[in-house]
């Protein structure tokens, strides 16, 4: 599924893989097996192949519930490094639903303050991952526009994205990409290509 890999990644702490594993945690719960068998996985280090190894639970919030899922960890047949196999619909490390953070950001992009976002997160939490958004927004947009020239040999116009900022860019630079299962959400499909290669961030 994977068309190449990139052999100058930078070190990173990431050892996961985002993927399409089902557009909720209801059909996650009763298919993330036949998804991942369907999809072909490749190491984001070395580009090797990987074969199952093992797997472990975590929660995630979602809305006002607190649900524990499986993850499926994969290991490389060349480095043998391990890789968990984390669905697209919840934000890598932030135990939260990717679209209720992506709604929030959202929300603040567009001028809302984060004390007048609706979510089940406290002010705290919210404040903190605007922090971070806007931390890792430009290395995201850097990261996926060297994806997209390394991988697909494409660019970005220069002109077209003039004053377009958040996650409108991020949707901008994603359309050139070739269309890809997921979510349905720019974070996700975001964090899929961010973690099939290596780049060392993901939002
Ligand atoms: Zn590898």
């Amino acid at each position: 599924m994977l068309p190449a890999f990139n052999s100058q990644s930078p070190i990173t702490l990431d050892n996961m893989i985002i993927a399409y594993l089902g557009q909720s945690v209801k059909t996650y719960l009763n298919h993330f097996l036949r998804y991942l068998d369907a999809l072909e996985l490749r190491c984001p280090c070395c580009g090797g192949g990987t074969i199952a190894h093992g797997s472990y639970e975590r929660h995630v919030h979602l809305a006002d519930t607190i649900e524990y899922i499986p993850i499926q960890r994969v290991k490389c047949n060349s480095c043998n490094k391990t890789h968990a196999v984390i669905p697209d619909f919840i934000s890598p490390r932030k135990h939260y639903s990717a679209y209720d953070i992506e709604l929030v950001l959202n929300d603040i992009e567009e001028g809302l303050k984060p004390e007048k976002v609706e979510s089940e997160a406290s002010i705290q939490t919210v404040r903190r991952w605007w922090a971070e958004y806007k931390d890792k927004l430009p290395q995201a947009v850097g990261a996926l526009r060297s994806l997209l020239y390394r991988v697909f040999g494409k660019t970005v116009n220069e002109l077209m994205i003039t004053g377009i900022k958040g996650f409108d860019l991020l949707e901008h630079i994603l359309e050139a990409f070739p269309r890809i299962d997921s979510g349905g959400f720019v974070m996700g499909e975001a964090n899929i290509w961010l973690s099939s290669h290596w780049t060392g961030v993901t939002l």
